[in-house]
């Protein structure tokens, strides 16, 4: 597999960029969605989770009811060890399966990383040396807040708030093999997504061959 990373701050279109990445034939890999399936109705996690906290923590369709969830780890590190106990290892080894199974192939990999930008500006974790190139969205910070606002159901001052605690744009850019502007419409980011999949086959393509010249 060849690895590549993608951020983005929250809003700036991640999401939307990795389900086109993936439509052009990179697979994803996404911890946050993994946590999501691993916390559906019926897989061990969401069970280990209601078993602690009871029904305060399921909504009336039986799925977890997050906010509630984050309400009780939000001020409580006991709580919320609690919650990393349950859902990390779990987490770990189903990321751990994926990797597993690409490994021996020829994929093009993309890690959807939202924090791989620190608040502080640093990125360097050791993880990271096995990407060949990071894409980083990029939308100012002002319509990112609008998109979460009209399509997210976030609060304002609550959109505001979780884009002021994350790395700025510049940090964000600074690190960047590739940027996307997702400051246009859906249908600007076509040609850019074709521009990046070239990008991404031609970074793998490269590193294949350096690797056979050696
Ligand atoms: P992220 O994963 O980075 O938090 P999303 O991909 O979920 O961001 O995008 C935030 C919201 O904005 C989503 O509802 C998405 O459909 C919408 N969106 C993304 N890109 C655009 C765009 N170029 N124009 C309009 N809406 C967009």
């Amino acid at each position: 597999m060849k690895q590549f990373g993608l951020t983005g701050g929250i809003g700036s279109g991640k999401s939307t960029v990795a389900a086109g990445l993936v439509e052009r034939g990179a697979e994803l890999v996404d911890a946050d969605a993994i946590v999501r399936e691993l916390q559906q109705p019926g897989q061990p996690v969401y069970a280990a989770m209601v078993e602690r906290w009871g029904a305060a923590i399921v909504a009336e369709d039986g799925s977890l009811n997050r906010p509630a969830v984050a309400d009780i780890v939000f001020n409580d590190g006991d709580e919320l060890e609690a919650l990393n106990q349950i859902v990390h290892p779990a987490v770990h080894e189903a990321m751990t399966n994926r990797r597993t199974a690409l490994e021996s192939t020829d994929a093009i990999v993309v890690n959807d990383i939202p924090l791989l930008v620190r608040a502080d500006g640093s990125a360097d974790r050791p993880e990271y040396a096995a990407l060949l190139g990071i894409i980083v969205v990029d939308v100012p910070a002002e319509l990112a807040v609008a998109r979460l606002v009209e399509h997210r159901g976030f609060d304002p001052a609550d959109a505001e708030a979780r884009i002021a605690n994350q790395a700025s744009r510049e940090d964000r850019l600074a690190v960047a093999d590739f940027t996307i502007d997702n400051a246009g419409s859906l249908d600007d980011l076509e040609p850019q997504l074709d521009r990046c999949w070239a990008w991404l086959v031609e970074t793998a393509d490269a590193t294949e061959s350096a690797a056979s010249a050696d």
